[in-house]
This record gives C-alpha cells, structure tokens and sequence, in this order.
C-alpha cells in the first residue's frame, strides 16, 4: 500500500480511532494503547509498541501511518518564543508558535490556512481564506512542537501545558474538526490537557456558539475589539452579521454552560492607536460589559506591513486599562511575544512564497534567526 493510502492515524477523532481498531477486527482498547504511544510518547511508528503483538504492529505498519505535517522553518525569538511554519501541502503554510512564560508553556495554534473573517487590522485575513485544516495538520502542529520540547509523559518542564487556539484562522467555522482536536487535548490517554488550559477564541460565530454550548467544555475568548456596533461593523466584518448584543448572549450560555471557564469568558480587545482606545471608549466598554461575566485581555496593536493602524502609547494604554480596573474588571495588558519573528498576535501569515522569501532576507540581514 502506497503511503498515501494509508489511514493516518493523527487525522482521526478519538470515535473514529477506535471504529478504525475494530474495523481491524481489533478490541477498542487497542486504540487506548496507540493513543497513548502517539500523544504520550510521540511514536511516529508502529515498530516500538512493545505491549501491542508483533502481527498487529506488522498490520498497522501497512494500512496505517502517524504522519504530521512537515515543519519547514523554525525560528526563535530573544525573549524565547518559537514559531514553525509547517508544509500542509499546495504551497500553503501554516504557522505555530509557542510561548514560553514563568509555569506555563503555551502553544498558539492555527486552524485554518487564512482567514475568511477579515478584521481590519489582522494580517492573516488580509492574505484571504484558503481552505480549513484537517484534525491531523491541528493537532500535529501540537504533535510536531512537543517533538521539540518534549511530551508531558517524559515529564519534561517545557512540554507544553496550554493551547490557545488564536493562530491564523477562525476556530468555530472549521468546527468539527476543531471539537475532534479538542477531544485529543483533553482526554487522559491523549494530550491530558485541564480544560481551562484549553482556548477556543473566537471573532463571534453565534450560530455555532450556540450549537456547542454545553457540548464543548473548553476555555473561550471572544474577539470584541469595539464597544459599539458601528465601530465594530468596520473592524471584525462578521459583526453586520451578528451584532454585539447576539454575541455576547451567545458568551453567557456558552459559559454559563461550562466548567472550563470558571464562569468567565475572556474578552479580547486589540487596542489600535485612536481608534478604538479612548477613554470614552473605555467607557462604554465598561458599561457594555456590566452583565457579562469577564476578564479583559488588551492586546496592543502589533504592526505589520499594509496595516493602516498604529499602536498606542504607553500611557493610553495605561488609561483604558485604569478606566476598565475603576470599573472593578480583571484586565490583563498582553505583552507583545515574539515580534521580532512576526510571531505576534495577528502577524501570521501563511504563504511558501511570502515565507520563504522572508526567511531569505531575514538570512541575509541577521543571519542566525532561523536557529
Ligand atoms: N479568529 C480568532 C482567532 C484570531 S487571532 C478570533 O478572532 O478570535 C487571536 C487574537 O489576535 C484575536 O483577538 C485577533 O483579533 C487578534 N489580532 C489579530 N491581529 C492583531 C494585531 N495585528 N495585533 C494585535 N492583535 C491582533
């Protein structure tokens, strides 16, 4: 059988690993047994189960195969976070990057290759949609990073403990195989992720909010980004379609739905440089939020080519903030990771020629980044 026509083990939900184990006349806990070689231990091959029999591993070894995408290029930043652009075929890249912080290591993983949402301000939507990821090119973005840093099985400190699904792309419209992926994160015998560590963000895909309330019990961030619907309209284009007001009911079932978020939804607000961080502004986000149960994440504006935004002053920065605290909110000013590789919030992109060309002149100019 030609390597293509294998089944590829990384490209099934858990459901589907175990159907595809006793399709091979195989009992379901044979499954339980491969998961754990794959998402524990990182086995790409069949040959080292060693507590599964020789003729089933000689069987999987010509009808299956644990292929995840390749990684093309790897980066890391002076402050430590990583990024890999991996090869999902047709010329198309999809990047990852993980952020190392004091306890926690967390990966931010794409979900799409492009875009379809199109904020304003974001340079993955700015390259357009291309087409939605497959479970095995999502979670072998984990897959292929923990080859790097280690599983948690092998108890390694910089396994990776948090994923946040805030890369290129809009999670809730590739849901299905966003929910098969989640499922890998979470189960024991799988990733073992704690569900708050866990984050779907989201620009408000209300139907699909609705649909997955109280089904996926995962962490959730909401994309808000202005404190009214005529600001909003021109920044994150899905809001003519569902306003603020439907959005944010959509958040509270959802949460209130959830153990993962501890009864809190995160609210991103990107801050773009007179724009959308007045204290006016400030203001009426405060009072727009009253009923809803939140932390507030400010994302400074982080720039990239084509972008007709700024990022604010530190001092306004610092108002907005101090408005919202007045007010009695959690805010969290994100502090910019990784900028100096494009690795930052909204700097992802996602094309070989965009990416290769990049990588080139980033060789020419400093020579070492791609280390
Ligand atoms: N589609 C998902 C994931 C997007 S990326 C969503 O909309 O939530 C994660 C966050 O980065 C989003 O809040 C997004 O709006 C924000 N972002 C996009 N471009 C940015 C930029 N240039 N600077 C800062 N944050 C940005």
């Amino acid at each position: 059988m030609s390597e293509s026509s294998r089944v590829n083990l990384l490209n099934l939900s858990l459901g589907e690993l175990r159907e595809f184990c006793v399709s091979l006349g195989e009992k379901p806990f044979r499954a339980t047994q491969i998961m754990k070689w794959i998402y524990q231990w990182g086995a790409t091959s069949f040959e080292g189960m060693n507590n599964i029999k020789k003729e089933l591993r000689e069987k999987l070894a010509q009808v299956a195969e644990i292929r995840a995408p390749e990684i093309i290029s790897e980066q890391r930043s002076a402050d430590g976070t990583m990024k890999w652009a991996l090869d999902v075929g047709d010329g198309q890249v999809v990047e990852t990057v993980l952020i190392p912080e004091e306890g926690r290591n967390t990966l931010c993983i794409s979900t799409q290759v492009g875009c379809p949402i199109n904020c304003a301000f974001c340079r993955t939507g700015a390259g357009g949609f291309n087409r939605n990821l497959t479970i095995s090119e999502i979670i072998g973005q984990v897959f292929v990073a923990s080859q790097r840093v280690g599983f948690r099985q092998s108890g390694d400190e910089k396994a990776i403990s948090n994923v946040v699904m805030m890369g290129m792309g809009e999670p809730l419209l590739n849901v299905k195989n966003v929910i098969a992926v989640t499922e890998i994160l979470l189960d024991d015998n799988c990733f073992g992720l704690s569900k708050r560590r866990v984050t779907i963000s989201t620009a408000g895909v209300v139907p699909v909010l609705k649909q997955i309330a109280g089904k996926v019990d995962v962490a959730l961030a909401l994309s808000l980004h202005a404190p009214d619907d005529e600001l909003r309209d021109k920044l994150v284009p899905l809001n003519r379609r569902h306003n603020i007001a439907s959005v944010l009911n959509a958040v509270r079932d959802y949460v209130a739905k959830s153990n993962a978020n501890c009864g809190r939804v995160t609210i991103e607000y990107v801050l773009l440089d007179h724009v959308n961080d007045s204290m006016e502004q400030a203001e009426a986000l405060a009072r727009l939020l009253k009923d809803v149960p939140c932390k507030i994440n400010l994302i400074p504006f982080n720039p990239h080519d084509g972008a007709d935004f700024n990022k604010p002053s530190n001092s306004r920065v610092d108002r907005f903030c101090k408005v919202l605290m007045s007010h009695g909110y959690t805010v969290i000013t994100r502090t910019t990771r990784g900028d100096d590789i494009a690795a930052a919030c909204g700097q992802l992109a996602g094309q070989v020629k965009d990416k290769l060309s990049k990588i080139a002149s980033r060789q020419v100019s400093d020579g070492d980044s791609a280390s």
